[in-house]
């Protein structure tokens, strides 16, 4: 007989079902970014339910959600306000298509998105995911050159950062510089001109972030002046590259970039999918230097973390150059099923307002502060080169040598076994290579802050010093 779904049954018979589900997940689901190989050998973490900043897994065990559900997660678990507004939604529609008719949520969503925006960019285009959300900001970069009342049609390539993550997409791959996950697809791929990133704890030229006048924007510069007519736009992910390690850049380096592309003439876009709705401080992260992009990703946590839900936002300038009569064809010829999902945008709504009413961004600039100070102790470990952090998001670099900065070889798996250590003592996390990231809601409560650096800090210890 076939098994019920475990949803409608108590915690002690999910204890008994944990067994039959780990067999069905073996069996039948194949897991992203991760080596299925090894995946098989180990006892999976079952998720049933989540509490605030509380995961909780099939067994009755509790964690702390130290990486936000892959950075997602904003006011926390099952918040009655983002619950009810998703109920409310479902219970008027799901679903209707935003190609040719509207919906409500998707209208009022846009016109606050527009609101807390950077200056300037006052039309949203919805999709699903950042790494779509991406794609369509360089098809419009891409096509407004193409269609602007004074067009340029060798303007066709992308600048972008070693050390970029932008997505999984063919499209997002061509402008991704982490050549673990990127270099197989090459021959798949677009050319698109590669830069030298701020990652200054191992500065391509040797400099020191006192002495280096941002030497790698430098070389950025002289290599876009050599071939800026052919080049779209630059794309950012602003103050910190996440998936290539959470490398924070030197304060002004973004201004400068924004500097750089009103000088060769290049859009700006500015990927805030991981850094933006208050990760770093601020709602976006190109509020810190008040840069203004051409074209701004976002993702993510624009829902709070709870559905599935991005979008494109651009000026009034890129969106008129796709205007025109039927017949000449300027349209963007762009659109996933579900976009502007009514349900959704309905969540993004109550995240936003959640913002509002719960002060998180004001409450959260103490908690930043406070992380700041229990990370400094991480520095006496005689493993961990660097610690990066920029607002709620961390980076602890470790390394084999802290002298030579000589990375753990891939083979002794570091930092697999750091996170299990601390999944042993309640807290999920997930590494970028040999980065130990740190990630949690924006709403966690002080307490569960420092216990959080508290388990990390003593799972690095007993890894990495027995
Ligand atoms: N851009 C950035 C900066 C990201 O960090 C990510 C995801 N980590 C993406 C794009 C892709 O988003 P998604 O996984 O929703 O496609």
């Amino acid at each position: 007989m076939k098994e019920k779904s475990f949803y409608k049954h108590s915690v002690n018979f999910l204890k008994d079902y944990y067994q039959q589900l780990t067999n069905m997940d073996k069996k039948f689901l194949w897991h992203p970014f991760t080596q299925m190989q090894d995946y098989l050998k180990e006892d999976p973490l079952i998720i049933v339910d989540g509490q605030g900043s509380y995961l909780i897994d099939i067994k009755g065990n509790k964690y702390l959600d130290g990486v936000s559900s892959l950075w997602v997660n904003v006011h926390g678990h099952k918040h009655p306000k983002i619950n009810q507004a998703i109920i409310s939604q479902v219970e008027k529609i799901s679903h209707s298509t935003l190609l040719g008719p509207s919906n409500v949520p998707a209208i009022e969503l846009a016109q606050r998105l527009v609101e807390i925006s950077p200056p300037g960019l006052n039309k949203v285009f919805y999709s699903e995911c950042g790494a779509a959300a991406v794609e369509i900001g360089l098809k419009i970069a891409f096509q407004y050159w193409q269609q602007r009342p004074d067009p340029r049609p060798k303007k066709t390539k992308f600048v972008y950062l070693q050390n970029a993550y932008h997505g999984d997409t063919l499209g997002a791959v061509s402008v991704g510089g982490i050549d673990l996950f990127h270099k197989i697809y090459q021959p798949l791929l677009k050319e698109n001109i590669c830069v030298p990133s701020p990652y200054c704890y191992r500065c391509l030229f040797s400099n020191t972030p006192i002495d280096c006048q941002m030497a790698c924007l430098e070389e950025a510069e002289r290599i876009i002046k050599n071939c800026h007519d052919e080049i779209a736009a630059f794309i950012i992910e602003p103050l910190v590259q996440g998936a290539g390690g959470m490398i924070v850049a030197p304060s002004g380096y973004l201004k400068r970039v924004r500097e750089i592309c009103n000088q060769y003439e290049l859009l700006l876009i500015a990927d805030e999918v991981a850094v933006g709705f208050g990760r770093t401080g601020r709602m976006f992260a190109c509020e810190h230097e008040d840069v203004s992009p051409d074209i701004m990703v976002v993702g993510k946590g624009i829902t709070g973390g709870y559905l599935p839900l991005a979008a494109t936002l651009t000026t009034d300038e890129i969106y008129e150059a796709f205007l025109g009569e039927y017949w000449e064809f300027k349209t963007f010829f762009h659109g996933h099923t579900y976009t502007g999902n009514p349900v959704a945008c309905a969540a993004a709504l109550a995240n936003l307002e959640t913002f509002e009413e719960e002060q998180t961004l004001a409450k959260l600039k103490d908690k930043i502060f406070q992380l700041r100070e229990w990370l400094k102790k991480f520095e006496d470990l005689k493993h961990v080169g660097e610690i990066r952090q920029k607002g709620f998001m961390v980076g602890i670099e470790l390394v084999r040598d802290k002298k030579t900065k000589e990375p753990y070889p891939f083979e002794e798996k570091i930092e697999i076994k750091v996170i299990q250590e601390a999944r042993n003592n309640g807290l999920v996390i997930r590494p970028l290579g040999n980065v130990i990231v740190l990630m949690p809601p924006l709403s966690i409560a002080q307490e569960e802050l420092h216990q959080m650096a508290e388990i990390t800090f003593r799972a690095i210890k007993k890894v990495t010093e027995g």
